[in-house]
């Protein structure tokens, strides 16, 4: 049932409107959408020049360089993943490096909703061209989500607020500033077509993602969560613990990878451990 003011996305692909639609839809056609197929659809130059890219073996020498390649991932993935519509959703598309100042040196990128704009880090310590690759796609996903689902308070707002707003509510965090099943959903999906159309492992770290969300919202997720997201079980104990390694997380504590206010401001900062 489609309640008032959000918009049935299946009749409006692949013409997505601003904030139009509940997320369940949107990760769900998301998730229904990423086949190994994209493939091809590539063109022969765009498929050879990403399976030199993600066999790059290291981190790249420079954020030009770097810069021209995330370009052209969020290209190929729009187009492969996001409906054409996913690139141009993005105002500002960059990269950072640790040096710079106030950016995360803990993150391997992150996602500004407020305005808009993807980040992936040069000096990612872990950084190859297939992290690159996956953190690229990753962040694209959050910018997807945050773009078009509904925060409504009626409906939406406790899926979609920052997680300082709505911590131990039990579902598992949100999805455009989290990681919980709304984002997991399509995330995985998205790795699996492109593990199996490249024949790679896209994002080792992306069960460390969840276990954050897990020992930040302090949530389990159900085994049958984990089946579909393609990791072994893991109890809400066992990540508490692995948090604790990490240095999280006291009950008071927000989060440290959420950073701004409440009403804006707030930019995902995604860890790749
Ligand atoms: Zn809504
Ligand atoms: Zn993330």
């Amino acid at each position: 049932m489609v309640a008032p003011n959000h918009r049935n996305l299946k009749s409006d692909l692949p013409h997505l409107r601003k904030k139009a639609y509940y997320i369940r839809d949107v990760q769900e056609a998301i998730a229904a959408n990423a086949k190994p197929d994209f493939i091809s659809r590539l063109s022969s130059d765009d498929r050879n020049w990403a399976l030199t890219m993600i066999q790059h073996p290291g981190q790249l020498g420079s954020k030009r360089e770097l810069l021209s390649i995330v370009n052209r991932w969020a290209r190929i993935f729009d187009k492969a993943f996001y409906f054409g519509q996913g690139r141009k959703r993005i105002s500002k598309i960059s990269v950072y490096a640790s040096n710079d100042g106030e950016l995360s040196e803990e993150a391997a990128g992150f996602y500004n909703p407020d305005e808009n704009a993807l980040y992936v880090r040069l000096d990612d310590p872990k950084a190859t061209g297939l992290r690159y690759m996956s953190t690229t796609v990753h962040e694209m996903l959050h910018a997807f989500l945050s773009y078009h689902s509904c925060t409504c308070a009626a409906h939406c707002k406790k899926r979609v607020m920052p997680r300082s707003k709505q911590r131990r509510n039990g579902i598992g965090g949100n999805a455009i500033e989290g990681h919980g099943p709304m984002f997991m959903n399509p995330m995985t999906a998205i790795f699996r077509a492109i593990g199996e159309a490249f024949g790679v492992v896209p994002d080792p770290g992306l069960i460390y993602s969840l276990m954050e969300e897990m020992w930040t919202e302090k949530w389990q997720p159900r085994p049958d969560q984990f089946e579909r997201w393609g990791f072994p079980y893991v109890s809400l104990d066992e990540a508490l613990q692995v948090g604790a390694q990490y240095g999280a997380i006291t009950d008071d504590d927000d989060g440290d990878e959420i950073v701004g206010d409440d009403e804006g401001g707030v930019r995902v900062v995604c860890n790749i451990m």
